[in-house]
Formats: structure tokens, C-alpha cells, sequence
């Protein structure tokens, strides 16, 4: 194809409503029509990236393999495209900012005054169009983040609207995403919300060309009629995008609104095939269809808001519907776990995850949930700080190193099972300073690791400044608790599994960053497999006692 083509998806009216997956359910059906596609979050706050936020402010932080710490959408992008994306896929004001400002200081702006226009927006336009030149894409989708009519966001819309006047209408358009209200006591829908977003974008200098308006009851001809009439824009190109059940269905529903059509149309793009969705009809079809069901408890300290463990949630749904089972996830949280609140809060689950997590709080709870799980030979998961905690455990408990800890909760523990890697030592920065991005791992023969992946090395991403500390690597591996994954180039733990334990695993990388609707992750399946094998042991032991 000559051109790549920009869609660009602003929202309006509130937050919240779901731009990243409706820009990645748009994706989805163009890619499945054939088309290569990227997406791209633009975010329009002041930290160069999320990765010093903390999860209750902004949700996870998704790791792509170049190492980004980028917002959870980008999660979203590659869990339906399943394809890459990189630090070009999300570009925040910090990050455009701090470009100009070291432009700035370098003389590049020979002598000129910097300002917002052009210089600011013309760095944001670059941004978006770095992906389109690469050549790898045909369509590039830029969602900009927050609502039209915030300042934050100014800058963002203009460099927009210059960019749809430079590349013209066939070439980019934007779609806006809306909220139309249901007001009970009227017992009707309400366009008025929208009407003023879009006018709002208006003065901007931006026509919507597409709007998708989120609802919770079905749009009439006569809504959409009235929305196409005061929001100029053409009938067809009024999108419902109405409550699903999940967000994997809303695929299908836009197309069957005709999204991307409305699409290849204003795009003047091919509208000859139609999208071939078999493959992610097929996981639909499962992951509603369960045979059977289990339970998993994520033990985690920001477990009040679901975003924080967003990837490791749909790792489980794409697990489930591999395995056929409805997984249900109990967050518990791991400050309330103790000695007199364990039995209760775990001793029914089917598995346990033990989540990622920076600082001491609610640690001591994590290793209480690791000793319940080897010792009930219940099924255990332990995602990066989820494994250290899995090591400090069999050190304290197994190996009677009294008081074993991570330097990142003791810095004078007389054993520092988890230590801070050498070269981590001197650094002061926070940002962007961690063992980041996809890191090779060589799994050992025999090892469950490697039954599970199917494969002698293999990469997986992280996010994190300590590691096990290998003096106590044989000691470990003594009691049973053997590493299995070695980072080839360093040498570092990366993988330890427990002998004689049904499933005892513990990864030092983040696999929930992998795992796919078309992909899902093989740890995480083997992990539910193990988790359903052990309910029904424990059912079948239930019905055998009662007789
Ligand atoms: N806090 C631990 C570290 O930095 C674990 C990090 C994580 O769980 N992502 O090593």
C-alpha cells in the first residue's frame, strides 16, 4: 500500500470508557480483514512513562519487549492483535517535553523561541507518524488519552488537527467516543452529553468523522438519527457500542455495526473481504462454554483496584478458555493474611498466585499463602516479587535461615535469599532504571518449565531490581526447591520449581505480559490444568467422605 493511514480516537464526555478497547477491537477486525496494524496510546500527563506511578493511580504497568514500562492499553493492543508493540506505542507529554527541552538544549532550535505551537506539537506529530514511516504498518490507530476539553490534552488535539489537514480525508480520520446516558426516571437516552463533546472538539477545529457512543440500552433509528443531525455526521457512522460481557465480545459488536467498514470507506481502503475472525470466535466459544469451574486467589497489596493485576486477570481468562473452565479470581488481599485468618481466607481455593509487588507491606501475608500452598500441596504460582516471596519462604521454613529476607525489605538481613543485582547498586534514578524488557532464560532438561513451554530457551519480559541471590542456589536446591531457568548471558535465577509438589513454580519475569487471545500462555494453562486436576481430587475426596 502507498500511504500509511492515521485513525486517531479522542473520547468526550467522562473517562473510563473504554477508548483502548475499542481502538483495539477496530484492530482486530481490520487485521483480520488483512490489513497490518498498530496502536498507539498517547497519554497526556507529566511522567515520562508510568513506570514510577503507583498502581492504585494508574493501574498496571505494562512491560513490551523493548523494555517500556507503558500504560495497560498497550496490554490490550497485544492481547487481541497479539503483535508487538514498543516504546513508540506510547508517548507521554513528560516524554514529549523532555525531548524538546534536551532539543532545546542541544541548539537545535537555533535561537528560536520554544513554545507549545509549533514545537510542542510538532514533536507529538512526529510521534504519531514515527510508526507510520517505519513501513511495517498500513493502518496506525492513535488513541489520545483523557477527554477533549481538558488543557492537558490541548496540545494533542492540535497537533491532530494539523495532521488530518496535512494528510488529508482519505487519509486519516477520527473517530470519538461518547457517552450517551440512560436517565431512569425519563426512561430515556441522552444526546445532549455528546452533542457538547463534539462541539467542544469542534472548537478545536476537529469534525468527528465516526462516533462510537457507549450505552447501556440499544441506540433507536431516532437517536442515531438525531445524533448524525446535531453531531454532523453521516447516519451509518453513528456506532453503538453497547454493555458486553466481556471485552472480547466487542469485536464482533462492532462489526456488526459496521465499524470497520465506516471505516475503509471514509479511508477509501478495499472493503472486499470480510473480516476472518474463526480463530478468536473459537476462544469466544470456550471461554463461554465452560465444562468446569475453579477458583484461584490472587494474593496481591492493590488487589482493591482489578486494573493493578490487569494482565494476569486475562491471562487467566485466556488460559481458561484453553483448558474449557470458567476460572473465577478471589483478590485477597495480602495484608489481612495471618496465622488466624489463613485457613479461612485459602484453604478452599483451587491454586494460589502469589502477585507482583514493590516495598514491605503485606509481604509477611504473601509468605504465610506460599507456606499454606507447599504444605497443602495446593497448586502455586509466584509472579516476581511472588517468587522471591516463595524462596524466603522455603529459606526460613525448610532451610531455618532465621529471618531470611530481600534486601528490598531488610537491607541487614543476616540472609539475603533475594539480593539487589551488583550492577543496580549505584543507581539513584527510579524511572526507567530496572532489569527491563525480554531477557533469554535456558530451561533445564526434565525440568517442569520445560515439559510446560516445550522448549529449551526462552524470553520472557521483567521489571525488577532484586534477584535470588545464587550463594543460597544449592542450599535451595538441596530441600527441593531447584532453579530450573538461568539467564544465560548473567547467570541470574530466573526459574524455581518445588520437588514433590503438584505444581510449585516460581518465575522471576512477568508471563502475564505474553500471554494472548491467539497465544495464550503456557504457563499460565498448565498452572489452571494443575488447578483443575486438584479440584477434583478434592471433590471427589469430599463425595468419597459423605458416602
Ligand atoms: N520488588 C521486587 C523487585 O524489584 C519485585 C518486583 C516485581 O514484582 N515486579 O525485584
Amino acid at each position: 500500500m502507498a500511504e500509511t493511514k492515521y485513525i486517531f480516537v479522542t473520547g468526550g464526555v467522562s473517562s473510563s470508557l473504554g477508548k483502548g478497547i475499542i481502538a483495539a477491537s477496530l484492530a482486530k477486525l481490520l487485521q483480520a480483514r488483512g490489513f497490518k496494524i498498530t496502536i498507539q496510546k498517547l497519554d497526556p500527563y507529566i511522567n515520562v512513562d508510568p513506570g514510577t506511578l503507583n498502581p492504585y493511580e494508574h493501574g498496571e504497568c505494562y512491560v513490551t519487549e523493548d523494555g517500556a514500562e507503558t500504560d495497560l492499553d498497550l496490554g490490550h493492543y497485544e492481547r487481541f492483535l497479539n503483535v508487538n508493540t514498543s516504546q513508540a506505542n506510547n508517548v507521554t507529554t513528560g516524554r514529549i517535553y523532555q525531548s524538546v527541552i534536551e532539543k532545546e538544549r542541544r541548539g537545535e532550535f537555533l535561537g528560536k523561541t520554544v513554545q507549545v505551537v509549533p514545537h510542542i506539537t510538532n514533536e507529538i506529530k512526529e510521534r504519531i507518524q514515527l510508526l507510520g514511516k517505519s513501513g511495517d504498518y498500513d493502518i496506525v490507530i492513535t488513541e489520545i488519552g483523557g477527554t477533549v476539553g481538558d488543557i492537558e490534552s490541548l496540545p494533542y488535539i492540535e497537533a491532530v488537527r494539523q495532521l488530518k489537514w496535512e494528510l488529508g480525508d482519505d487519509n486519516a480520520l477520527v473517530i470519538h467516543l461518547t457517552l450517551v446516558p440512560y436517565l431512569a426516571a425519563a426512561g430515556e437516552l441522552k444526546t445532549k452529553p455528546t452533542q457538547h463533546s463534539v462541539k467542544t472538539l469542534m472548537e478545536s477545529g476537529i469534525r468527528a468523522d465516526i462516533l462510537v457512543c457507549r450505552t447501556e440500552h440499544e441506540l433507536s433509528d431516532d437517536i442515531r438519527r438525531k445524533l448524525a443531525i446535531f453531531c454532523n455526521v453521516r447516519q451509518e457512522a453513528v456506532i453503538q457500542s453497547i454493555d458486553a460481557s466481556t471485552i472480547y465480545d466487542v469485536p464482533n459488536l462492532m462489526l456488526e455495526e459496521g465499524l470497520d467498514t465506516v471505516v475503509l470507506k471514509k479511508l477509501q481502503l478495499p472493503d472486499n473481504t470480510t473480516p476472518n475472525l474463526d480463530h478468536w470466535n473459537q476462544f469466544l466459544q470456550r471461554h463461554k462454554n465452560p465444562k468446569y469451574e475453579i477458583t484461584i486467589g490472587l494474593i496481591g497489596k492493590y488487589v482493591e483496584l482489578r486494573d493493578s493485576y490487569k494482565s494476569i486477570f486475562e491471562s487467566f481468562i485466556h488460559a481458561g478458555a484453553e483448558n474449557e473452565v470458567k476460572v473465577n479470581v478471589v483478590s485477597i488481599h495480602s495484608e489481612f493474611i495471618n496465622e488466624n485468618t489463613i485457613k479461612n481466607k485459602i484453604s478452599d481455593l483451587d491454586g494460589i498466585l502469589v502477585a507482583p509487588g514493590f516495598g514491605e507491606r503485606g509481604i509477611e501475608g504473601k509468605i504465610d499463602a506460599v507456606q499454606y500452598a507447599r504444605e497443602h500441596k495446593i497448586p502455586f504460582f509466584g509472579i516476581c516479587l511472588g517468587m522471591q516471596m516463595a524462596v524466603i519462604e522455603i529459606a526460613r521454613n525448610v532451610l531455618h535461615l532465621k529471618n531470611a529476607n530481600s534486601t528490598e525489605m531488610d537491607p541487614n538481613t543476616k540472609h539475603a535469599v533475594i539480593d539487589i543485582m551488583e550492577e543496580q547498586k549505584n543507581i539513584t534514578h527510579m524511572g526507567g532504571t530496572m532489569r527491563l524488557g525480554s531477557w533469554a532464560c535456558k530451561l533445564t532438561k526434565g525440568s517442569l518449565a520445560q515439559e510446560v513451554y516445550k522448549s529449551d530457551i526462552i524470553k520472557e519480559r521483567h521489571r525488577h531490581r532484586y534477584e535470588l541471590n545464587n550463594k543460597y542456589k544449592e542450599e535451595l536446591a538441596h530441600v527441593g526447591l531447584k532453579s530450573t531457568g538461568i539467564n544465560p548471558e548473567t547467570g541470574l535465577v530466573e526459574i524455581v520449581e518445588l520437588k514433590d509438589h503438584p505444581w510449585f513454580v516460581g518465575v522471576q519475569y512477568h508471563p502475564e505480559y505474553k500471554s494472548t487471545v491467539a497465544k495464550p500462555h503456557p504457563l499460565f494453562i498448565s498452572f489452571i490444568k494443575a488447578a483443575v486436576t486438584y479440584s477434583k481430587q478434592k471433590n471427589n475426596v469430599k463425595l468419597t467422605q459423605k458416602k
